[in-house]
């Protein structure tokens, strides 16, 4: 295991920085670092046959991963998700292509566990102690997951209204948790204002360096499950916008390791009628996207009032040739249910987001129903019991007339 990662560099003002400090946002300019790595090194040792030949974990990129010793890799076997074709329902949104890579099935039930592992075995690499996080619920669960793994202390804090569940894991795995009297960007004003007095590292999406190339590895493994050849037109639902921005990201390496060609899929982001900060401004035509006030939804993962990292996902949709578009509650949990009954897979509300949006985007005739389409299912509807409303009838097994009450 070998990482070619040489340094840290701004997205924004392009200033550089040595990867082996630590560093969060650009101290020039407050925007997103990104890491950079010697990819003609790389692409002799990450080549399609060695690949061939490894386990099905993220951590097969290593070249492209910014952990140099592989004593500092702190697993629970993230990464490695099927691409599941959805031929029913599929058909029944006019979109036969459309295919869902299942990253509920990730340590902690969502694609932040791709994220959080690198951001915590850099951690332990870069010799921090303590790290805390704003989350809306899944950052923080996995956060906490791979903290305890790690031995690092973990602080969460979470909106009072997260589901009860991500509550219950950030306890179990040991993370002191806190609720916070607003949103995840009331939470991260908490973070900011008392990491450097607590010593504590931020965590913060998109503000840590390398929890985007957790997430850049759905790009890289797509491709590799699509032989090499990517998608038409991804479907992302949008909050902070790791993964959109990430994937952008890997494609550019990809093509630069000589693993693709220049042809990139469309990039759709998917948010909720009720935040949708980032859909707004890409319809203004704008690459910055003022905080979205009042926000509400009840898909957790996308209820993010305002993102660091706007200008990066605004440029990677509109130099994909994507676009932005919004979906309602309603259409969230019909969607849900549409998916598990015709397919097997229960997704998250985020995930069922994707989903909806698909549907939508046939309807507009921005999908001519001709292209593969990976969608997002970014997290496992497992998760989400506040969602339930079961009215299920119970059988007395001594009723002589229980045959009667089965339909
Ligand atoms: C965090 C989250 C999202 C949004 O992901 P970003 O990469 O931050 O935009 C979507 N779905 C789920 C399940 C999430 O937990
Ligand atoms: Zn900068």
């Amino acid at each position: 295991m070998h990482s070619y990662l040489t340094h840290l560099e701004c997205t924004n003002c392009g200033a550089t920085y040595a990867a082996d400090e630590r560093h969060t946002l650009c101290p020039a300019c407050a925007k997103v670092l990104y890491p950079r790595y010697d990819l003609r090194a790389a692409g002799k040792a990450l080549t399609r046959e060695a690949l061939a030949r490894r386990p099905f974990t993220l951590w097969r990129y290593h070249e492209v991963l910014p952990v140099r010793d592989p004593a500092n890799v702190v697993t629970l076997g993230e990464g490695g998700t099927p691409l599941l074709p959805l031929a029913r329902f599929g058909a029944a949104v006019g979109v036969p292509g459309l295919m869902a890579k299942d990253e509920g099935l990730n340590p902690t039930g969502s694609f932040k566990a791709r994220g959080l592992c690198m951001a915590i075995s850099r951690a332990k690499e870069l010799g921090i102690a303590a790290v805390a996080i704003p989350s809306a619920g899944n950052a923080a669960s996995a956060m906490a997951a791979y903290a305890a793994r790690a031995g690092l202390a973990a602080y969460v804090f979470m909106p009072q209204d997260t589901p009860p569940i991500m509550k219950g894991e950030c306890a179990a795995y040991g993370a002191r948790v806190y609720l916070v009297d607003g949103l995840i960007n009331d939470a991260g004003k908490i973070v900011r204002e008392h990491a450097a007095a607590r010593g504590w590292f931020d965590v913060s999406t998109l503000k840590e360096p390398y929890r985007v190339e957790g997430k850049k590895t759905m790009g890289y493994e797509i491709a590799e499950q699509l032989g090499w050849e990517l998608p038409e037109v991804i479907v992302y639902p949008t909050g902070g916008g790791t993964g959109i921005v990430g994937m952008w990201k890997a494609f550019a390496e990809m093509e630069a390791l000589g693993l693709i060609g220049p042809a990139r899929p469309k990039m759709v982001c998917v948010q909720s009628d009720g935040c949708a900060p980032i859909v707004r401004a890409f319809e203004r035509g704008e690459d910055h996207a003022p905080l979205w006030p009042g926000a509400h939804t009840l898909a957790p993962g996308i209820r993010v009032p305002v993102a660091v990292g706007d200008y990066l996902i605004l440029g990677a949709i509109r130099e994909s040739g994507g676009t932005a578009l919004t979906v309602s509650d309603d259409e969230i949990l019909t969607t849900t249910r549409e998916v598990a009954r015709l397919e097997g897979l229960y997704p998250s509300p985020e995930a069922a987001a994707t989903f909806a949006a698909t549907r939508a985007l046939r309807e507009r005739g921005f999908l001519t129903g001709d292209e593969r389409v990976v969608a997002f299912s970014t997290g496992a509807g497992l998760k989400h019991t506040e969602l339930l409303r079961l009215d299920l009838p119970v059988l007395d097994p001594n009723d002589p007339a229980v045959g009667e009450r089965i339909a």
